[in-house]
């Protein structure tokens, strides 16, 4: 029988939660840190300790009672991985990918450092540094202000297009970016493994939500022509390549009104763009990770059926226990497959869960989508 090496996972998310549900089949147990058990992954656990995934002590003896490390976030205490890499534990992604992903400006740094293209920008200190270029002319409007750090899911973005958007600006070392004229979003989940093994998932198209700024409706295939397909699938792989990457990356593009396509940023982890994946590949993203970070070979990332995804979202008016209304409706539609990550509260546009639908005809599935968001709900009693 084979033997699997003990997988410890930073993190109790949804995210962690979809990788043990896809890795039970293998019978391979999942060991996950996180500062509750009660988070989605804890149920699902092999063993799970209690402790903060940003502390340096946490962090190192967890990783002591693993053979292997991952995440499911970025915002990891990197010194204390670099520590465990150095006394020789396995660590995919390695941590000195974390630190360059995690800091947007580092990000940026990279890509023009290796001609990858992305919107032209500038690294600036503080607030107080922005107001002066903008004086000064060095910068004009519109740009895009995105703090470095910490950011996540729109938050920590800020679009200036003018002295009434001054308000929305963040006091932080941030990223200058110019504002693109944006067609779509794009993205491509790329797996990589330590002996180099390259799959890419096919391209999606992310329609956003406008004022959560979270994904409204992704959409796989992305609806674009084969050239544009094959020129993004290209490029997040010589990302991938480029980082070094063993396990997942994904990339995030814009594809711009020119049909230029740029760089928008990338995480080392599976994340919400192939959510779809668990329903409508051959390998859901979340064994992928598993197999690329234990040098297995790579899952077929082809596509058994169209798929559309949906989020579940806090209600913007709630936050409280969480309830879910319409279930048994949004069940007895063909093709949907709801996914609930048993997060306890609710909160604003807080992510409880996502929804794939599975069919051939997008626009029927879009269909399907759009009713399914009007029967299905987070409520709060
Ligand atoms: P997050 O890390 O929070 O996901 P992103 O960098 O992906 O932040 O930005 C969130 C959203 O803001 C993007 O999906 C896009 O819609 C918009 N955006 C980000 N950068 C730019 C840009 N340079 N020009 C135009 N829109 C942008």
């Amino acid at each position: 029988m084979h033997q699997f090496p003990k997988i410890g996972i930073l993190g109790a998310g949804q995210l962690g939660k979809m990788m043990a549900i896809a890795v039970a089949k293998w019978h391979l147990p999942l060991s996950f840190l996180d500062q509750s058990k009660e988070f989605p992954a804890g149920s699902l656990s092999h063993s799970f300790t209690e402790g903060s995934f940003k502390d340096y002590q946490d962090v190192y003896d967890f990783g002591q009672s693993v053979d292997v490390l991952s995440i499911e976030i970025e915002h990891v205490n990197t010194e204390a991985l670099r520590d465990l890499a150095t006394e020789g534990k396995i660590i995919h992604p390695a941590p000195d990918k974390i630190e360059l992903i995690k800091d947007k400006g580092l990000q940026k740094e990279f890509y023009r450092n290796h001609n990858l293209p992305t919107s032209s920008y500038i690294l600036m200190n503080s607030k107080e540094d922005i107001l002066k270029a903008l004086e000064t002319r060095e910068l004009a409007y519109p740009f895009v202000q995105k703090t470095r750090t910490a950011g996540y899911d729109g938050k920590g973005v800020a679009v200036i297009k003018g002295v009434k958007d001054l308000e929305k600006m963040m006091d932080a070392p941030s990223v200058i970016e110019d504002l693109v004229d944006i067609k779509k979003e794009l993205a491509v989940i790329v797996a990589r493994r330590p002996s180099g093994e390259v799959k890419a998932y096919p391209l999606v198209e992310m329609e956003f939500h406008p004022t959560a700024n979270l994904v409204e409706f992704l959409l796989c295939p992305a609806q674009v022509n084969q050239e544009i397909s094959d020129r993004a699938t290209s490029l997040a792989i010589q990302v991938a390549e480029s980082m070094d990457i063993c396990g997942l990356l994904a990339v995030e593009l814009f594809l711009t009104n020119d049909d230029e396509i740029l760089i928008n940023e990338v995480a080392p982890r599976p994340h919400n763009s192939g959510h779809h994946t668990i329903d409508s590949c051959h390998t859901s993203q979340f064994e992928q990770h598993i197999r690329a970070i234990l040098d297995l070979p790579l899952g077929s990332t082809k596509l058994k059926t169209k798929g559309i995804m949906i989020n579940l979202l806090g209600h913007p008016d709630h936050t409280g226990p969480a309830y879910y209304d319409g279930l048994e409706n949004a069940l007895s539609i063909e093709g949907v497959n709801v996914h609930i990550y048993g997060k306890a509260q609710t909160k604003p546009y807080r992510k409880m869960g996502h929804i794939s639908i599975i069919g051939d005809d997008i626009l029927a599935m879009k269909e399907k989508a759009k009713k399914v968001k009007q029967l299905l709900k987070v409520i709060c009693k």
